[in-house]
């Protein structure tokens, strides 16, 4: 099961109730952070996301609107005490970024940063999640990026195992997260013994500030959620083109072409109020679109596909 929670949405400035780009997806103790705009400080805290947590940052470029969050939150994540190192991933430029807002953290940090600096392709591996890395077009190097959910077994099945004389306890536990057990008696039993067929992957596909390009739109290709920035719509298609932006209609286009089940667009600009004309426009072209809003979550891993869970 996959949760993911839109910290900021805004395109470039904040706005009162928009923060700046940032995207949460949380998977058992772990969490993704996609982006950290101003302020993600403070909605970490709205989004009941803790100062300890197993946390990785993937950041799509370096503009501003993208990591301003971040020395705040290596400031916060300090003066809380948070222990378990962090890794933040990016592109040319971050090192050096990040170097220099921890020297302003005068007491240092109170645990232990590496940053990397990404190409595109596989970039992050845990025991469920693969994050990949795809270069999209933008006015400076950025990337957006992929995130895979494999789940290791199917749902387990008691009954199976007590016909094979597995007994109750860890040994069930091992089974259901993927691994083979040894009986007393000498037989192993797999996972694939006790559980049913494993489900298919998810995917989520998130793309950072572009224009519409065939890496996104190969990215996004049966996509459960892609995650897509929508800063202007088509009556203002010459500003998105010279600005390397994205229109509603184009990020439409591109989920409707890439058959993504869900689209949810965020990263749109404060002139269009509270984001109707940017919604409107794209749910003319693909209906399953949402308008991200802060704070507001989507659920993916149920049987009925990605579903809006509160904020909509
Ligand atoms: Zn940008
Ligand atoms: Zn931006």
């Amino acid at each position: 099961m996959l949760d993911v929670i839109f910290l900021g949405t805004g395109g470039s400035m904040p706005t009162e109730g928009r923060n700046l780009p940032a995207i949460a997806v949380q998977c058992g103790g772990s969490v993704l952070l996609f982006d950290a705009g101003e302020d993600i400080q403070r909605q970490l805290g709205r989004a009941g996301i803790g100062v300890n947590n197993r946390l990785s940052v993937f950041i799509t470029h370096m503009h501003a609107d993208h990591v301003l969050g971040l020395p705040g939150l290596l400031l916060r994540f300090s003066l809380l005490g948070r222990t378990r190192p962090l890794a933040i991933y990016g592109p040319e430029g971050l090192i050096e970024y990040v170097r220099v807002n921890q020297q302003t953290i005068h007491l240092g940090t109170s645990f232990e940063s590496v940053v990397y600096k990404i190409e595109k392709g596989p970039v992050f591996h845990s025991e469920h999640i693969t994050v990949s890395a795809f270069e999209v077009d933008h006015r400076v190097v950025a990337f957006g990026y992929e995130i895979v959910y494999q789940r290791p077994t199917g749902t387990f099945l008691p009954d199976r195992a007590l016909e094979l004389d597995v007994p109750r306890g860890p040994l069930w536990r091992a089974l259901a997260s993927g691994e083979d057990v040894k009986l007393q008696d000498g037989r192993t039993v797999s996972p694939s013994d006790v559980t049913t067929a494993k489900p298919p992957g998810l995917k989520i596909v998130y793309s950072g500030d572009t224009r519409p390009c065939r890496a996104l739109s190969e990215a996004a290709t049966g996509a459960d959620l892609l995650i897509c920035e929508a800063m202007y719509t088509s009556e203002d298609s010459q500003m998105a083109t010279e600005r390397g932006h994205m229109t509603a209609a184009g990020a439409a286009r591109i989920a409707l072409e890439s058959r993504a089940h869900m689209l949810a667009l965020t990263h749109y600009s404060p002139r269009y109020g509270d984001g109707s004309p940017i919604l409107a426009e794209a749910r003319g072209i693909f209906p399953e679109t949402v308008l991200a809003r802060d704070l507001m979550r989507i659920e993916l891993g149920n049987s009925e596909g990605p579903k809006v869970t509160s904020g909509e």
